[in-house]
């Protein structure tokens, strides 16, 4: 892997398409365009996937509640994408068990519920990670001894999965570059160049880091910004009206032992009837969604005491012999959905009844924007847009001979490339230690392989050369200090920030979130990297600044 400095000295001055936004949707277009031949270069103003791409929920899903208001084709697309995703990325991508606990009183029977699984599982073709099943109240007891019993009817199980979405927009942004495509993070679109007829020709791109300016003639410019997309259309040109009507969601972390579930719990909050999760995490469970209405800029929103007791209250319904305090919540994150404004919207329609559909628009400067959607179905999403700019670079005269086809459904992510069929973690694990004769746990092998994939063999080839880098990151904890490396030599992390959060997650998952740490992570960044003093104190201290934004909603205590 290039380094993100040499690849800003290699940007091409011309490419067939230029992408803005390092989220999921912009580093699905780039691999599909690096696939299919193209000269693209993708370009993100912060680090890969530092927008809405790590905020998510985390979920490789089909959307079950997407039934109840009959958006079949959705739904279809995304149970299909699920099953291509876990293909491509068996390492990142793990079932993970659903329990629906249905009480008397509720809005749908339980029989109802259970027909809505058979459709789920249909839709699917039966190709879910599993097939449901439904639990009578004594099964519930006994696999969530905490959820409250008291008229519980029965609970369907389904299966969706999860995922680490900052990596898997990193694998997809890594797998896109080893194919030829141009991906730099911490650089900035400032502007969009026009040719005399008002066509949009290019982009202007700042390096962040230092300043300085490129500018890119593209034959097509694709806006993948996510909760930005409106302020990219302004440097278009004016318009009267927003694309996006953005909503937030927070999530909590905390302690297993404060919430120790089994299952990802479906919960309905007990005032708005809303549906949230309780999701197993490890060490850790976190619980979300909310979804409110967001005006203010992307990249500020964060928790409130509003949303943190909302999510409380919801749990603590649900789990009342286990009450969970405020001082309970290790960590919160907060994110963006680019959700599109429809359009009879007069300003009453619920938050949680906006399409999640996604959308793409071709402006009269050409200018092509895609917005909305999901995580789930962002490969999808990224074909349909490059099909799109290769229409536009036919009309144009532009179209490149020789390309490929693409089939980003058939290639694995980088951390795939060699992974058993069985799908079995901990063989992977064991072949660590052929590579690594050192001493590293199960625990921490297995964590290895659970984040990089076989890649993580790459990672102990680190260890075994520099046994210095076995040091755990923050003391006690499971990642390593030889992922700063790996962060930066083969991941193109820029700042302490993309390591602690994005690299590593040891910014939701650790109680004091690495501060302890920052020190520590920047001494050896400043030494792969060559950071000034300066430098090396920013990043600290745009970290801590990160950290006090998830804490800000103390501040309201
Ligand atoms: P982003 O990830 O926000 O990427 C846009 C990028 O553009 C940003 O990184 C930004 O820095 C960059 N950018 C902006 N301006 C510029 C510029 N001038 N120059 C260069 N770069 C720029 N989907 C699921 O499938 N499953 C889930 O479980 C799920 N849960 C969710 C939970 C929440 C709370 C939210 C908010 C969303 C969830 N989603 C989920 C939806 C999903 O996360 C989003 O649809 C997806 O991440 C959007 O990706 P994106 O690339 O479009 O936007």
């Amino acid at each position: 892997m290039p380094s993100r400095e040499e690849m800003w000295e290699q940007i091409p001055e011309e490419v067939d398409i230029a992408v803005i936004g390092g989220g999921i949707t912009g580093a699905g277009i780039v691999r599909d365009a690096a696939r299919r031949g193209l000269r693209v270069a993708l370009f993100e103003q912060n680090d890969i996937a530092y927008g809405t791409s790590s905020r998510s929920s985390k979920l490789i899903h089909g959307g079950l509640r997407y039934l109840e208001s009959y958006e079949f084709s959705l739904v279809f697309e995304s149970v299909s994408e699920r099953r291509v995703i876990m293909d491509l990325a068996p390492h990142l991508v793990n079932p993970l068990a659903f329990l629906f606990p249905v009480y008397q009183g509720a809005r749908k029977s339980l029989r109802m519920i259970t027909a809505g699984m058979w459709l789920y599982d249909g839709l699917a073709l039966f190709r879910s990670p599993k097939r449901h099943k439904t639990l009578k109240p004594g099964e519930v007891a006994e696999q969530e001894p905490l959820l409250k019993q008291e008229g519980l009817q029965g609970a369907p199980v389904y299966y969706d999965c999860s995922t680490d979405d900052a990596r898997l927009t990193l694998e997809t942004i890594i797998d896109a570059i080893q194919n030829g495509g141009v991906a730099i993070n911490w650089a900035r679109v400032d502007a969009l160049t026009k040719n005399e007829q008002g066509r949009v020709s290019g982009v202007v791109v700042r390096n962040v880091r230092d300043g300085s300016l490129r500018e890119v003639k593209a034959n097509a410019v694709i806006n993948a910004t996510g909760p930005w997309t409106d302020d990219i259309l302004q440097m278009s040109g004016p318009r009267a009206s927003k694309m996006l009507r953005p909503t937030k969601g927070i999530h909590i972390v905390v302690e297993r032992e404060r919430l120790p579930v089994e299952h990802a719990v479906v919960l309905f909050h007990p005032t708005d009837r809303r549906v949230l999760f309780a999701l197993p995490w490890g060490e850790r469970t976190y619980v979300g969604t909310t979804d409110t209405d967001y005006e203010g800029a992307p990249g500020e929103e964060y928790a409130t005491l509003e949303d943190v007791d909302y999510l409380i209250a919801a749990t603590n319904h649900y789990f009342p012999s286990n009450h969970i305090h405020r001082r309970d919540v290790i960590s919160t994150w907060s994110g963006l959905r680019p959700l599109i404004q429809p359009e009879a919207d007069t300003g009453d329609m619920a938050e949680s009844q906006v399409s999640r559909e996604h959308q793409i628009h071709i402006g009269e400067d050409g200018l092509i924007t895609i917005a909305g959607g999901k995580l789930t179905t962002y490969r999808k999403m990224a074909k349909e847009c490059v099909d799109t700019a290769l229409q536009i670079l036919k009309l144009m005269g532009e179209l490149p001979e020789e390309l490929q086809s693409g089939q980003t459904y058939k290639f694995p992510l980088p951390g795939a490339v060699g992974w058993p069929e069985d799908d079995d973690h901990d063989k992977v694990a064991d072949e660590i230690s052929e590579v690594c004769e050192c001493d590293l746990s199960h625990k921490v092998r297995r964590h290895l392989v659970d984040t990089y994939g076989m890649r993580a063999l790459e990672l102990a080839k680190l260890c075994a050369e520099h046994p210095p880098l076995l040091e755990p990151i923050v003391p006690g904890r499971i990642e390593i200090m030889a992922q700063v490396d790996f962060a930066v030599r083969e991941e193109l992390a820029a700042s302490v920030s993309d390591v602690m959060v994005r690299r590593t997650q040891i910014f939701f998952r650790d109680h004091q979130q690495g501060l302890q740490s920052v020190d520590k992570v920047a001494d050896r960044m400043a030494v792969l990297i060559g950071w000034s003093a300066e430098e090396r104190q920013q990043s600290i201290d745009d970290y801590k600044a990160e950290v006090a934004l998830s804490q800000k909603w103390k501040e309201e205590l």
